[in-house]
């Protein structure tokens, strides 16, 4: 039987719903920037669906377009002076920043407590204390599109395949604390298959397409597929083969529609947390 898809773009949906009429009910109007550096096409669609589900969410934002030879001391500026503006709580710099950029240094010039990304050193140390009160929006959304379909996590054997700070790292110690048996594999992990075939859950954000087949695919896991890639006809495709892990699996999410919706869900509650409205 094939796997039961885990609809990242419907629990997306009644997330943002719920929060719509939660902000309707009070009076704070969280506020939004969104500092985008260059003109890398991907990033500007990233930063178009967050714009738009913010502002049908009730939340003010405003986008920081600036050229691609913006100077990261201007970057910086710009960021200090978001910092102090009262009507935005929460700032999102769109990764990745030009190449010559120091990224954790213009990430370090967000106010910890606006930092919905989750990416400032305060805020993964918290997260690595277990105390985090803005986690990284993507493992976030995986860790709500786990308990939604209410699949176990404490005892179970978590293999994430990529160790990034803003996905893989993150989710390994989020499935670390909820008491599952964390595995952390990368691109020097040798036999990354017999790895991947031990995981009750998989996580899977390598960034390479079909990196994960049926046969990485313990009977009955669950696969969480993060990777998102455009192939030449305009299609998304994820970093697991979708049609061949589905009949192996026993939840998958699909790419689109699973875990990218939920990221976007993930920063509109980071931001209303950011701005003390309830949530
Ligand atoms: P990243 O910073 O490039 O990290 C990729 C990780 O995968 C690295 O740790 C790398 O290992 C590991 N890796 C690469 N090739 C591998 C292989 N053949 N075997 C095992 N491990 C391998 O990427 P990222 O920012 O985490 O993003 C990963 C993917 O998720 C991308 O496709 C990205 O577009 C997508 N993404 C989607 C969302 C969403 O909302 N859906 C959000 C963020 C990212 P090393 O550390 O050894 O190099």
């Amino acid at each position: 039987m094939p796997a039961t898809l885990l609809d990242g773009k419907a629990l997306a949906a009644s997330i943002r719903a719920e929060a719509r009429n939660a902000l309707a009910a009070i009076s704070v109007r969280p506020g939004l920037a969104v500092v985008l550096v260059g003109d890398d096409p991907a990033s500007r669609v990233y930063v178009r669906n967050k714009v738009r589900a913010c502002e049908e969410t009730g939340i003010y934002s405003e986008l920081h377009a600036l050229p691609a030879d913006t100077g990261e001391h201007d970057v910086r500026e710009r960021v200090q002076a978001l910092n102090r503006d009262p009507r935005i709580h929460g700032i999102l710099v769109q990764l990745p920043l030009p190449a010559a950029f120091d990224a954790a240094r213009v990430l370090a010039a967000v106010s910890p407590r606006k930092d919905v990304d989750g990416l400032h050193a305060e805020n993964l140390g918290a997260l690595v204390a277990g105390r985090a009160k803005l986690i990284p929006c993507t493992p976030a959304g995986i860790l709500r599109l786990l308990d939604h379909a209410a699949i176990p996590i404490a005892g179970r054997h978590a293999v994430v395949i990529g160790r990034s700070t803003i996905v893989g790292k993150p989710a390994a110690l989020l499935l670390l604390q909820r008491d599952a048996t964390v595995t952390i594999c990368h691109s020097k992990t040798q036999d990354l298959g017999a790895q991947a075939r031990r995981a009750d859950i998989l996580v899977v954000a390598a960034g390479r397409p079909k990196l994960v087949g049926a046969d990485m695919v313990k009977p009955g896991a669950c696969v969480i597929d993060v990777g998102t890639h455009r192939l030449p006809d305009g299609s998304l495709v994820g970093d697991v083969d979708f049609a061949a892990a589905r009949e192996v699996a026993g939840w998958i999410t699909p790419v689109p529609g699973g875990v990218g919706p939920m990221t976007v869900a993930m920063l509109i509650l980071n931001t209303i947390a950011a701005a003390g409205a309830p949530r």
